[in-house]
């Protein structure tokens, strides 16, 4: 905010009613503390020593740098701090952090969030992506019950990118089918959701990323497109397919793929907000919306800093 707008709020506080005047304070009071020292307190220490792995307990006080406490390792001898080798390392600026971390939570545009940091556009570009690194590869272990999977396409971007890495192709043309980028969306009925993009749709690409995913007693619920038996019988799961062509939307009450088709509807409407996005970030944009759908309204800047840094146990996100 400049001086002279800053002035003028000033003068109008003391025009508040009572009732005024305590939700300016709850305001206040709400607002992160985004002092450096704040954020160093809130930024979990290591669990290991992030250049040997050895247990924490093997690190040791080592003094102070750059506002953060260093530790050594009585392991390997290398001294560290609690950003070291994560996404956030070296990025400057701390005491701004938290206002970024607001911004991703509100999904601001990359100039509204170098606004409320006050740094230039590449820099709250850059720090976006450094604090969706970590949170594009938080999916959850694993999904069961009924999980619902179905695919939903993105159109091919090289924005940003000076050189194509390919020559380009005309739109509608030939090559239309390969300007789509194919992701993956599967979702459990408690709600846990992973996305992945896909190299190929076909059965081999989609069995490697549901595999690992879904529990053998799952019951996997999808279109009525041929390549998801194969997928169900490689896997040894039980499949129900609904034939949405044929107008089929809902098999015995329960098997249906709405809650993965109002996902994918979110996450579609929630991204028209960038006008296209890279496809090298694609994974990036896909992590954040699972972010912001993760936690809802319990979603904090404290919680995104912990998904920045990789570290997302629930019981320390809880205390924070
Ligand atoms: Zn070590």
């Amino acid at each position: 905010m400049n001086r002279s707008d800053f002035a003028r709020l000033l003068d109008q506080l003391g025009s508040l009613s009572p009732k005024q005047r305590a939700q300016v304070q709850g305001i206040l009071t709400a607002l992160p503390d985004t002092a450096p020292s704040a954020v160093a307190r809130i930024i979990p220490g290591p669990e290991a020593c992030p250049h040997c792995q050895a247990p924490a307990e093997q690190l040791r006080p080592w003094g102070h740098s750059h506002g953060l406490a260093r530790m050594r390792c009585h392991s390997c001898g290398r001294t560290s701090n609690a950003l070291t080798g994560t996404p956030l390392a070296h990025l400057r600026r701390r005491e701004q952090w938290m206002h970024h971390a607001q911004a991703l939570i509100e999904g601001a545009s990359v100039r509204k969030a170098a606004q409320c940091c006050g740094v230039d556009k590449n820099t709250a570009f850059r720090w976006r992506h450094r604090f969706l690194q970590a949170a594009a590869m938080h999916r959850p272990a694993h999904e069961g019950g009924i999980v619902e999977a179905d695919e939903t396409f993105f159109l091919e971007s090289f924005k940003g990118q000076r050189k194509l890495p390919r020559p380009a192709r005309k739109r509608g043309g030939a090559g239309a089918y390969f300007e789509r980028v194919a992701v993956l969306v599967a979702r459990d009925r408690s709600g846990q959701t992973a996305d992945f993009r896909l190299e190929n749709v076909d059965a081999a690409h989609i069995t490697a990323v549901l595999n690992p995913l879904i529990d053998k007693d799952a019951i996997l619920c999808t279109d009525g497109a041929v390549i998801y038996q194969k997928v169900a019988r490689t896997m040894g799961v039980t499949h129900r397919a609904v034939n949405v062509q044929k107008g089929i939307r809902v098999l015995d009450g329960a098997f249906h793929i709405q809650n993965v088709n109002a996902y994918d509807s979110r996450l579609k409407q929630w991204m028209s907000r960038f006008h296209g996005v890279a496809t090298k970030y694609l994974e990036n944009y896909l992590g954040w919306r699972r972010m912001i759908e993760r936690y809802r309204q319990n979603i904090s800047p404290n919680v995104c800093l912990y998904e920045a840094l990789g570290r997302w146990q629930p019981q320390q996100l809880m205390q924070t």
